[in-house]
């Protein structure tokens, strides 16, 4: 296909039928406070490029019935790699950030910097095999690969400078000998600049997205931007410590949030190993076993206190909770509401609600770091 190459106008205008779905020239150009002829010949582009497709006609008022663009979300694809303690996810999606293929594999242990690479060239070439083989999704070759990590991530040195549950630190990333052109980004910033790639916010409004997994992350967004900090720490609230933590973090320090808040917290008692253990919890819950209502409600206190730190710092317009414990469902952001909502200083509480992105926010906003850039 030809090459993604567009300029500043044309972005905006994908941008516009990407929210639109179909416009026809007149409709896109009256938004976009254009002439017809201006925004006809950008479109023209957009076709040429197979991201808009020209191939019905709009209602018409008399005279010649105008052409009617529609957004091609099968047009560019991206694959996007979540890394965890112990697992690597691995996926395609689309510029509407839907799955077309997924899959998952076992991390080494002891996992290596190199052995890491090793896993994670393995997964991105599986995939493209997959792709490669694929009769349905056969539209288009991906544009580049994102990767997600679970530390604190320079992209402008290209290092994972440090990954306390990864037990690892100093990774450059320009060695990983990816098939494809790769980015690379913390996994809640990487969640967060997925939430915000689907729903973007109005001019001005914040988000802090709460990624919940085998640690806990938050990504923050500013203005549609996501905030880094000056060493690329910032929404490190899983090493903040919670009024009353004792246990050990693996950071070095001692009552971290994220040894409360993870999954690996709620799931102490939960017996079993991997996925399966989620599933059995959730299986509980909804079977009204008192042993999981309780390991939930004291969960959730401990949450709370966390997040009444993320309320405190950041007072973002909307919180977002995401990763593997949004497997819990409304209870968990119901919860955290109600608690949120007796706080003293963080009462009204913020917007709470779940991830749409469900487990796979992370890998989906590393492949988005790929597929915005069309719409910038
Ligand atoms: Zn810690």
């Amino acid at each position: 296909m030809p090459a993604l190459q567009l300029t500043a106008a044309e972005s905006r205008l994908l941008e516009l039928l990407r929210r639109q779905r179909a416009l026809t020239a007149s409709e896109a150009a009256r938004l976009l406070a254009l002439s017809v002829p201006t925004v006809t010949a950008q479109l023209r582009s957009l076709v040429n490029a197979g991201l808009v497709r020209a191939d019905s006609y709009a209602e018409s008022s008399g005279g010649r019935r105008p052409l009617r663009y529609t957004f091609q979300p099968r047009a560019a694809l991206a694959v996007g790699v979540a890394v965890w303690p112990g697992t690597l996810q691995v996926l395609t999606c689309d510029l509407d950030l839907v799955t077309l293929h997924s899959c998952s594999f076992a991390l080494p242990a002891p996992l290596s910097a190199q052995r890491l690479r090793r896993a994670v060239a393995h997964g991105v070439e599986r995939e493209l095999a997959w792709l490669a083989q694929s009769q349905s999704t056969a539209a288009a070759d991906p544009i580049g690969v994102g990767v997600s990590l679970p530390g604190v991530v320079d992209t402008e040195r290209g290092v994972l400078v440090v990954a306390p549950n990864l037990f690892m630190s100093d990774v450059s990333l320009s060695e990983f000998g990816l098939p494809l052109a790769a980015l690379f980004e913390n996994e809640a910033n990487a969640a967060a600049l997925g939430e915000t790639y689907c729903r973007p916010r109005p001019r001005g409004e914040s988000l802090a997205f709460v990624s919940v997994s085998h640690g806990v992350g938050v990504g923050i967004v500013f203005d549609g931007r996501l905030h880094h900090g000056a060493s690329w720490r910032a929404g490190e609230f899983g090493h903040v410590a919670i009024p009353g933590g004792r246990r050990r973090c693996n950071c070095g320090r001692s009552g971290c949030w994220e040894q409360y808040a993870s999954q690996t917290a709620l799931l102490r008692r939960v017996r079993g190993r991997g996925a399966a253990r989620m599933e059995r919890f959730v299986q509980a819950l909804n079977a009204n076993s008192a042993a999981a209502d309780n390991s939930l409600e004291r969960y959730l206190d401990h949450f709370s206190l966390g997040l009444q730190n993320v309320v405190s710092c950041l007072d973002p317009d909307e919180i977002v909770i995401g990763g593997a414990v949004s497997a819990i469902g409304e209870r968990l952001s119901e919860g955290l509401r109600l608690r949120l909502s007796v706080a003293p200083m963080v009462s009204p509480a913020p917007l709470i609600r779940l991830s749409r992105l469900g487990l796979q926010a992370s890998a989906l906003g590393a492949a988005a770091l790929h597929l915005r850039r069309l719409f910038e």
